[in-house]
């Protein structure tokens, strides 16, 4: 019997990139091999991210290109999973599976990651290396799935849906086996990684990652993504009494100006964060602090984008993730706010963030 063998091609964040590493591992408990390049493969696998619509034309070009080959191999079955697949699927409007399927074609399946993921098979995982994965020396353990948060300008939550937090026993269960197989860097996921709750004795994010530091004095702790209002003290204490947690930690701001914040549906004001800033560097030296930030959001006028260089230059990130906005159909602010800035202007703040933040071509002081 011919073996069959899989390729997934993984877009967007490090949640996808751990969500592949889990098919992979369920494909080859099922007997699948992964193939030596796309074109071998019996089972092509596309874990899309939607975040951006750049990001969704790339999927839809790989599946153009695929579609067009596909006369030549009709046996090659291809799924459609992760973000796109997840809005479509959980979406309360059937038209955004019409859309999709339409886009897509019938030769796509589409299927939600967790039903690509069989979990009794998670224990073993670890010894997988995907094709374009540049941190495989990292154990990457999602610790929860969704985001309660419906930040106006994301699709986050429509498509991985409402928050579900992994029990402590089962992370540290596998943090212990990442461990025995010799990983070293040990990365907890989540879209909201820091509003982890747990039931029983852990019930915070801060009991649990002082649980893993514990766990493994010998390697190196990270968690992203963080937000800011579930930064607690106790959080901040546990981060600068285990030296093995990073001293790195990501902080997503989005932008200087509370109106601008209020329309984002952040919950934090500028003075927070920079308080929350203060906080963290006071208490753990040497700490160093990276962002998101998103230029041109609808009612970013000149004013406003200044307020954030401003704020820039006050926190001194050491890194910055700077998107240009652009309207996801369904959010909150594609419905409520006019892509009112200019494409020549959002390229312009973004540069200025870029050279000031990830280029240091600007005075800092
Ligand atoms: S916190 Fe906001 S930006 Fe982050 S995933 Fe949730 S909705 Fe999106």
């Amino acid at each position: 019997m011919k073996l069959k063998r899989y390729w997934i091609k993984t877009f967007g964040c490090q949640m996808n990139q751990a969500d592949s590493e889990r098919i992979a591992l369920t494909l080859e408990k099922q007997g699948y091999q992964r193939a030596a390049s796309i074109d071998q493969a019996d089972l092509i696998v596309i874990n899309s991210c939607i975040v951006r619509q750049s990001a969704e034309n790339r999927v839809y070009g790989l599946i153009r290109n695929l579609s067009a080959q596909m006369s030549k191999c009709p046996n090659v079955q291809i799924v459609l999973t992760g973000c796109l697949a997840g809005w479509a699927l959980r979406g309360q409007k059937k038209t955004n599976l019409e859309r999709l399927r339409k886009r897509v074609g019938p030769q796509v399946t589409i299927k939600l990651t967790e039903d690509l993921i069989e979990t009794k098979f998670l224990a073993d995982l670890g010894c997988l290396q995907l094709e374009d994965d540049a941190q495989a020396d990292w154990a990457k353990i999602p610790i929860s799935q969704g985001c309660n948060q419906l930040c106006s300008y994301c699709i986050v939550p429509y498509a991985r849906g409402p928050e579900v937090y992994r029990p402590a026993a089962e992370i540290l269960t596998e943090v212990n086996r990442f461990l025995s197989q010799g990983y070293r860097q040990i990365l907890l996921l989540g879209q909201t990684v820091n509003s982890w709750k747990g039931k029983g004795k852990v019930k915070t994010f801060a009991q649990l990652l002082a649980l893993v530091a514990q766990l493994a004095p010998q390697a190196t702790i990270n968690f992203v993504s963080a937000n800011p209002w579930d930064f607690s003290d106790q959080l901040i204490e546990v981060i600068a009494k285990h030296p093995n947690i990073s001293r790195t930690i990501h902080l997503p701001v989005q932008s200087g100006d509370n109106e601008i914040l209020r329309r984002m549906r952040r919950p934090y004001t500028v003075e927070e964060y920079l308080a929350l800033v203060k906080k963290i560097k006071q208490s753990i030296p040497g700490v160093k602090i990276t962002t998101d930030i998103i230029v041109g959001f609808p009612g970013e006028d000149k004013a406003a984008f200044e307020r954030t260089v401003k704020l820039c230059r006050q926190v001194n990130f050491a890194r910055a993730f700077i998107g240009k906005y652009s309207p996801r159909p369904g959010t909150i602010a594609a419905q409520l706010y006019p892509d009112e800035v200019p494409p020549q202007e959002k390229k312009r703040r973004w540069w200025i963030l870029e050279n000031l933040i990830n280029r240091k071509g600007v005075d800092k002081n």
